[in-house]
């Protein structure tokens, strides 16, 4: 009857997933922005390359969302970065200030969906070790192309602009990753919580719950009252189990139904109930469940095409200062006891 969250480790996932479906977007805008600098500033190559690189990732994007093989395409983006980034610094410096790229990705290498969690350290590693490389490359070689001071501050400002766009986009996800996996906690406690508290089959409190109610003892007078269907062993003989599952759904529905919201309601065990009133007048609480049980055994049940009959057995029992829960239900249970021997389907107070 309560539904199962998502686990945690699924939701991740998904959210990964999305991660890069936006981190390959900012891939196709950053690409078609370098496309037409290098254009504007009449680098063939540099162009061509990032055509190339826009065509690239649509590709993943297609392979992302088509085919689903994430861990591929988030290896290939990250092989992509470090050959643009690579081919680009021998092309135009370390003036031209692509490094700050290599910064950027390695942020990102942590919203990997790789199984094994060392993958994603060792992608970091590569990025450092790049990056120490083109620096001592750049210090010993002159790049492939003479570079136009217009253009290095232009491509600077570029670089900041996509590399701090990834940083910003790293720190929003991991924040709001952070919120939503502590919402998915939550609701996974409270379907725990639910799971502990409650009985399965007739959503009443269950055993387990009453105890620990009380556990610490009786603080107030109160009213229990303990009682249980009669002959339920022969509706479950002539009309199988789970007839007699239905019943008792069904009975618990009428409890609910009948009873001020402020009667607690419990499933002891099997076919017996556990019911504690606030009020303190037992001749009250009595007549209350006469007129329960007159209810119920006047009320058709109906399982298939027949049409069932049920009636209950109580004991009701006040507490006193002295008593824990234990004595309080043994109490009522033993009128219970004395109603069926006195031939059932009676309310019986101490
Ligand atoms: P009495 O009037 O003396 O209470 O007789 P009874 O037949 O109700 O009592 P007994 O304790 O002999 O049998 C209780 C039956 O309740 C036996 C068990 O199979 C049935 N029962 C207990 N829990 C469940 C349940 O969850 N589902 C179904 N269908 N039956 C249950
Ligand atoms: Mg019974
Ligand atoms: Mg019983």
């Amino acid at each position: 009857m309560f539904e199962m969250p998502k686990s945690l480790e699924s939701h991740e996932t998904d959210y990964i997933y999305k991660v890069y479906r936006n981190i390959i977007g900012l891939g196709i805008l950053l690409h078609v922005a370098y496309a037409l600098l290098f254009g504007m500033f009449q680098y063939q190559l540099g162009c061509l390359y990032n055509i190339g690189s826009v065509i690239f990732y649509i590709t993943m994007l297609f392979i992302a969302i088509k085919k689903q093989r994430y861990t591929l395409v988030v290896t290939l983006i990250h092989l992509e970065s470090h050959l643009f980034v690579c081919l680009h610094t021998l092309m135009y410096g370390w003036e031209g200030s692509f490094y700050m790229l290599l910064v950027a990705m390695a942020s990102l290498v942590y919203f990997c969906p790789y199984k094994r969690t060392y993958i994603p350290y060792l992608i970091s590693v590569f990025y450092f070790i790049m990056f120490f490389i083109l620096r001592i490359y750049t210090l010993n070689y002159d790049p492939w192309f003479v570079i136009n001071p217009i253009f290095t501050h232009v491509i600077f400002f570029c670089n900041c602009i996509g590399s701090f766009s990834i940083i910003l986009y790293v720190a929003y996800v991991s924040k709001v990753n952070a919120a939503v996996s502590q919402k998915e906690l939550r609701i996974q406690n409270d379907n725990l919580q639910q799971l502990a508290d409650y009985d399965q089959l007739t959503g009443l409190y269950n055993r387990h719950y009453l105890k620990e109610i009380f556990k610490e003892g009786i603080k107030e007078n109160k009213v229990l009252a303990i009682g249980d269907i009669d002959d339920f062993k022969l509706i479950n003989d002539q009309y199988g189990h789970i007839c007699g599952d239905q019943i008792l759904r069904e009975l618990s529905e009428q409890m609910r139904q009948f009873f001020d919201s402020d009667v607690f309601l419990c499933r002891w065990g099997g076919e017996e109930f556990v019911f504690i009133f606030s009020k303190t007048d037992l001749n009250k609480v009595q007549k209350e469940l006469i007129d329960f049980c007159q209810w119920i055994e006047e009320r058709d049940f109906y399982f298939e095409n027949h049409v069932i009959h049920i009636t209950l057995t109580f004991g009701i029992s006040e507490n006193n200062e002295e008593m824990n829960l234990t004595q309080w239900i043994e109490e009522a249970d033993q009128l219970l006891y004395k109603g069926k021997k006195a031939g059932k389907n009676k309310v019986l107070v101490e």
